[in-house]
C-alpha cells in the first residue's frame, strides 16, 4: 500500500492543494496552508484510500496504519512541545472529516480529545484555570458520545439546563469548574447507562474511535443520500484530519471568529468578519452567543460593540496581513476561521467564499481590475443560477415585513397579490389584471392555468422537487413550497397560520428565494443591473460565439428580450396574436367557414391586425433576425365553449345553433398535441398560411421603405414530416414573398425554414435541408413525440424517475441526449452535409438550460431561444460553453 498518512507541521507539509483526491478537500487546503508558512496547528491526514479499504475489508485498516498514526503523533509532539496522553499537560487533538467535495451530511468535528480523568487535571494545572479544563472536558464527552457512541444527546442538555438553573445564569461560560467538574461525572454515568460501558479513558483508544467514526459516517444515510442527490461517486471515500488542538477559549486572552476577505453580500471590497472572546469555534457557528464585529467595517451603523481591532491588536493586524496574502494566493475571496490563543493567532480553514450572485458578479468584476483574475476566469465564478437569481423582483428592502410563516424557497422571486384558493380564481383575476398569489395544498397539472396566471405560488405540502416547485421555477414564477404551518381551509376559502387568518381576497406577499410568508402587500423592486452587471455581460459578450434569441411575441415581451441582450427573436408563436378579444371571432369565422370565399373575408378582416403585430415585432427588433411561425395549434383551440359564446357567433354567421354547434363538434381533435395542426392546416387551408406571409412581407416592407432599417424575416413552417409538405408549402410562401417584393419594387432578404419538432422529420433532414434554409428544433413536442412522455409529466412524476436515477434529467429541462439529443445530433450532421448555409437553432424550453447550450454549442448551433428572462442566462452558459471547449 502506498504512503497511508500525511503529515503537516512546522511550515513543512507532506501533501499540497493539488491532492484533493487523496487528502479531501480540507485535508489539501490545511497541507497548502502550512506549506505557504502560515501558522496552522500541525497535524495529519489519513488518506481517503484508507476509506476505501476499511469498506472492502470489512472495516479493517491495512496494516502498517497504526505505526504511521503513531509516528505523526510523534511529530506532532515534537512541533507543539506537549505529549498525547501526557498526565501532567496533554497534547489534544481534533478530529475531522474531509472528502473531495464538501459534504454536509458526514461527521464533522470531534474537539478537545485526548482528556481523561487524569490528563484533564494535567491540563487544569497547565492553564491554571480548572473551569477551562474541565469545560474541555465535559465538550468532548458531549461530542464524543454524540457521534462515536451514537448516545442521545436530550439527557445531557437537561443537565446542563439544570446547572444553568441552579447556577442562577443564562450561559454555560458564567457556570464554575465546580458546576463542570460535577457535569463531567454525570455525563460519564449517563454514558455508562445507555451503553453499558463506561467512558473510554484510555486517548488512543478515543482516537482510533474518532478515525472509525469518521469512515463509517462516510455511509450514513443522510451522506448516502446527499451523495445521490450531488451525484458524489461513493468511491471517493472521506478523509480524516486529526490536528492540534488550539484553544480559543482559554480565557480573556484568547477568542476564535470567522471572516471573509471581501463582503459576501455585496461583494464590496472589505475586510468583514466576526469574533468570540474567550471561546470555542462552534459556539460561533451556534448562535449561543452573539458576536462583535472584527473591525469598524464588519458594525451594524451605531453599534457600540468592542472590535477585535481594538481589543487584540497585535492578532488583528497578523490577521489583516493574512488575509491579504490569502487572497492573492488563492485569487479568490476567502472564508478564514481564525483562533486566538494567549494573543497568538492560528489559521484553521480557508476556502473560496460562498457569497450571493450580486457579489459573485461584482467580485469578478473586481479581481480583474485589480489583475487578480482573467476575464475568462471571472466569466467562470458566476453561474447561471446566479444570473438567474438577480434578474427576478426582490422585496423592497426599505420596507418592513410580517413574516407569519416559513416555507422551502423553491423558486427565486418576490411575488405579492390577493390570496386566491383555486386556479379557475386565479385566471379569473388575471382577466381583470388583478395580481394574486395561488395557495393550495399542493398544486397539480390541473393547475397549470392558474399557476401561470397569478404572480407566485404557495403550497403547504410538497418538497424542492413538488409539482408546484418545478412547475414554478420552470415558468420563473415565485414559489414557496411546503410551508407546513399554513392551514389551508378551501371551504371557508382561508388559511390560519396562528392566530392570523388570511381570507380570499387579502394581501399577501411571498419570498421564494428565502420562503418567508408576508402579511399584506410588500413592494417589490427590479434587481440591480447595475455597472458591474453590465460590464460583465459585456465580457460574456465577447467571450460567446453562439447567438442568443428570445422566444416572444408581444411587442412588448420583444422589448424586454432587446434588454436583455436577445439578438433577435427565434421564436414568434402567432397563434397567440390570435386570441385576443378584437380579433378572436373574426379568427372563429375564419375557422368554420364554410368555403374558401369566407374564410377569405374572415382572413381579411385579420391581415391588418396581422400586420400591425409583425410592425411591432420588427420595429423592437431593429437590425435583428424574427423567425414567424405560421399558424399551429389545432383550429378547435380557438371555438367558443361555452353555450353563450356559441350563441353569439351563430347570429353573426347567420347559421343556426345547432348546425354551428355540429360544425365544431366535427373540428374537434381527439389527440390536441397530434392531428390536424400545423403545417397540416396550411395544406388544407392555404389561405391562412398565405395571409400570414403577406402580413409579414407587407410589414417589412413598409418599414424598409418608410423607416428606412434593415429585417431579416424568417418565416418558419411547423410540424412538416414529408419533403413534398414542406415543397408545396414553401412554394405557397415564395409566390406571396416574390408577389409582395414585386408589387413594392423592393428587396427583403427573407429566409424560408422547417421546425424540426417531429421524429421524421429528423430522420429526414438531410432532404429537408436541400429546400428548407433554416432548422429550429422544437424540442417541446421532440421530447413529447420520441419518448412519448406529456409537458406536465415534468410536474408529476418525472422528478422522481430522475432521483431513482431512471433517467438522466428531466427531458422537458434538459435535453435527453441518449434520445432526442442523438436525433438532433443525426439531423443537424444530415442537414449540414447537404446545405452547407443551414442555419441551425433552438426554440424549445430547453433552449435556456444551461446543459442543453453547452450541448447545441458543441454540435455548432447558429443560436439558441429561450424566454425572455432568461436571455442573460443563455449569454452566460453560451459563454461558459465557449470557453469549456476552448480549453
Ligand atoms: C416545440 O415544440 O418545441 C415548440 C417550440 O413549439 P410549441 O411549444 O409551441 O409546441
Ligand atoms: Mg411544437
Amino acid at each position: 500500500m502506498d504512503k497511508q498518512v500525511y503529515f503537516f507541521g512546522d511550515g513543512k507539509a507532506e501533501g499540497n492543494q493539488e491532492m484533493r483526491n487523496l487528502l479531501g478537500g480540507k485535508g489539501a487546503n490545511l497541507h497548502d496552508m502550512t506549506g505557504l508558512g502560515l501558522p496552522v496547528p500541525p497535524g495529519f491526514t489519513i488518506t481517503t484510500e484508507i476509506c476505501t479499504h476499511f469498506y472492502k475489508n470489512s472495516k479493517s485498516y491495512p496494516p502498517g496504519l497504526e505505526a504511521a498514526v503513531e509516528d505523526a503523533i510523534k511529530k506532532m509532539e515534537k512541533c507543539v512541545g506537549l505529549k498525547f496522553a501526557d498526565v501532567e499537560n496533554p497534547l489534544l487533538v481534533s478530529v475531522r472529516s474531509g472528502a473531495r467535495a464538501s459534504m454536509p451530511g458526514m461527521m464533522d468535528t470531534i474537539l478537545n480529545l485526548g482528556l481523561n480523568d487524569q490528563t484533564v487535571q494535567g491540563l487544569k494545572k497547565a492553564s491554571k484555570d480548572g473551569r477551562f479544563a474541565f469545560d474541555a472536558y465535559r465538550r468532548f464527552i458531549q461530542m464524543y458520545s454524540d457521534v462515536v457512541m451514537n448516545v442521545n444527546m436530550h439527557p445531557f442538555e437537561q443537565l446542563l439546563d439544570e446547572a444553568r438553573v441552579k447556577r442562577g445564569v443564562k450561559n454555560d461560560n458564567e457556570l464554575t469548574a465546580e458546576d463542570l467538574e460535577k457535569l463531567v461525572g454525570q455525563f460519564k454515568k449517563i454514558v455508562e447507562m445507555e451503553t453499558g460501558k463506561p467512558f473510554p479513558q484510555d486517548p488512543k483508544q478515543q482516537l482510533w474511535g474518532a478515525i472509525g467514526a469518521v469512515f463509517s459516517s462516510w455511509m450514513a444515510a443522510r451522506a448516502i443520500s446527499y451523495r445521490r442527490i450531488n451525484k458524489i461517486p461513493e468511491d471517493w471515500g472521506t478523509a480524516v484530519n486529526v490536528q492540534a488542538m488550539v484553544f480559543g477559549n482559554m480565557g480573556d486572552d484568547c477568542a476564535t471568529g470567522v471572516a471573509f476577505t471581501r463582503d459576501p453580500s455585496t461583494g464590496e471590497k472589505k475586510f468583514f468578519g466576526e469574533f468570540l472572546q474567550n471561546a470555542q469555534g462552534e459556539d460561533v457557528v451556534a448562535g449561543i452567543r452573539t458576536p462583535s464585529p472584527i473591525n469598524k467595517g464588519s458594525s451594524q451603523a451605531g453599534s457600540t460593540a468592542i472590535t477585535m481591532e481594538a481589543q487584540f491588536p497585535e492578532p488583528f493586524k497578523e490577521l489583516v496581513r493574512l488575509y491579504q496574502f490569502l487572497e492573492t494566493n488563492y485569487r479568490d475571496m476567502q472564508d478564514i476561521e481564525f483562533t486566538v490563543q494567549k494573543n497568538k493567532l492560528y489559521l484553521l480553514q480557508t476556502r473560496n467564499g460562498k457569497r450571493t450572485a450580486t457579489a459573485a458578479v461584482r467580485i469578478a468584476v473586481d479581481m480583474v481590475k485589480e489583475n487578480l483574475i482573467s476575464r475568462e476566469e471571472a466569466i467562470g465564478r458566476v453561474t447561471p443560477a446566479q444570473i438567474e437569481q438577480m434578474l427576478h423582483p426582490r422585496l423592497d428592502p426599505k420596507f418592513p415585513k410580517n413574516v407569519i410563516a416559513k416555507g422551502l424557497p423553491a423558486s427565486p422571486g418576490a411575488a405579492s397579490g390577493e390570496a386566491v384558493f383555486s386556479s379557475e380564481e386565479a385566471e379569473r383575476l388575471k382577466k381583470m389584471n388583478r395580481p394574486c398569489v395561488l395557495i393550495r395544498h399542493e398544486t397539480s397539472p390541473e393547475d397549470i392555468g392558474g399557476m401561470d396566471a397569478s404572480e407566485g405560488i404557495l403550497t403547504a405540502l410538497g418538497g424542492m422537487t413538488s409539482h408546484a416547485a418545478v412547475v414554478a421555477r420552470g415558468m420563473g414564477k415565485p414559489c414557496v413550497a411546503g410551508c407546513g404551518s399554513v392551514n389551508i381551509d378551501y371551504q371557508k376559502l382561508q388559511f390560519t397560520v396562528g392566530n392570523h387568518v388570511v381570507k380570499k381576497g387579502d394581501a399577501i406577499t411571498i419570498d421564494g428565494a428565502t420562503g418567508e410568508v408576508i402579511l399584506g402587500h410588500v413592494p417589490t423592486i427590479n434587481s440591480q443591473v447595475d455597472a458591474y452587471f453590465s460590464e460583465f455581460m459585456n465580457w460574456v459578450d465577447e467571450k460567446r460565439t453562439m447567438g442568443v434569441r428570445a422566444n416572444a411575441e408581444t411587442p412588448n415581451d420583444v422589448k424586454v428580450a432587446r434588454q436583455f441582450g436577445a439578438e433577435g427573436v427565434g421564436l414568434c408563436r402567432t397563434e397567440h396574436m390570435f386570441f385576443e378579444e378584437s380579433r378572436i371571432q373574426a379568427v372563429r369565422e375564419m375557422i368554420v367557414a364554410e368555403n374558401v370565399k369566407q374564410r377569405e373575408a374572415a382572413l381579411a378582416k385579420i391581415f391588418p391586425m396581422q400586420k400591425d403585430d409583425f410592425i411591432q415585432i420588427f420595429r423592437e427588433m431593429k437590425g435583428f433576425p424574427v423567425t414567424i411561425r405560421l399558424l399551429d395549434p389545432p383550429l378547435h383551440e380557438f371555438l367558443p365553449k361555452t353555450d353563450q359564446e356559441l350563441t353569439v357567433l351563430a347570429r353573426s354567421l347567420n347559421t343556426s345553433l345547432d348546425s354551428l354547434k355540429t360544425k365544431v363538434k366535427s373540428l374537434h381533435e381527439f389527440n390536441p398535441m397530434l392531428g390536424h395542426r400545423g403545417c397540416r392546416l396550411g395544406v388544407s387551408f392555404p389561405e391562412i398560411y398565405k395571409m400570414q406571409v403577406r402580413a409579414i412581407m407587407e410589414a417589412a416592407a413598409d418599414l424598409i421603405q418608410n423607416e428606412d432599417f434593415k429585417i431579416e424575416p424568417e418565416i418558419m413552417i411547423p410540424f412538416i414530416i414529408t419533403m413534398a409538405e414542406f415543397k408545396l408549402l414553401k412554394a405557397d410562401a415564395v409566390g406571396v414573398c416574390e408577389d409582395v417584393l414585386k408589387k413594392r419594387n423592393i428587396k427583403v432578404p427573407y429566409r424560408i425554414g422547417t421546425m424540426i419538432e417531429i421524429p421524421r422529420a429528423a430522420l429526414i433532414a438531410g432532404t429537408l435541408a436541400t429546400e428548407a434554409e433554416f432548422f429550429s428544433f422544437g424540442t417541446n413536442d421532440l421530447t413529447q413525440m420520441t419518448m412519448g412522455l406529456s409537458r406536465d409529466d415534468s410536474g408529476s412524476f418525472l422528478p422522481t424517475y430522475v432521483e431513482r436515477g431512471l433517467l438522466k434529467t428531466d427531458p422537458f429541462v434538459t435535453v435527453d441526449q441518449e434520445g432526442v439529443g442523438e436525433l438532433i445530433k443525426f439531423a443537424c450532421e444530415k442537414g449540414r452535409a447537404t446545405n452547407d448555409k443551414l442555419k441551425i437553432g433552438i426554440c424549445g424550453e430547453q433552449g435556456g438550460d444551461t446543459a442543453t447550450i453547452e450541448f447545441c454549442h458543441r454540435l455548432g448551433f447558429n443560436y439558441v431561444s429561450c424566454s425572455p428572462f432568461r436571455v442573460p442566462v443563455a449569454r452566460l452558459a453560451a459563454a461558459q460553453a465557449a470557453l469549456k471547449t476552448k480549453h
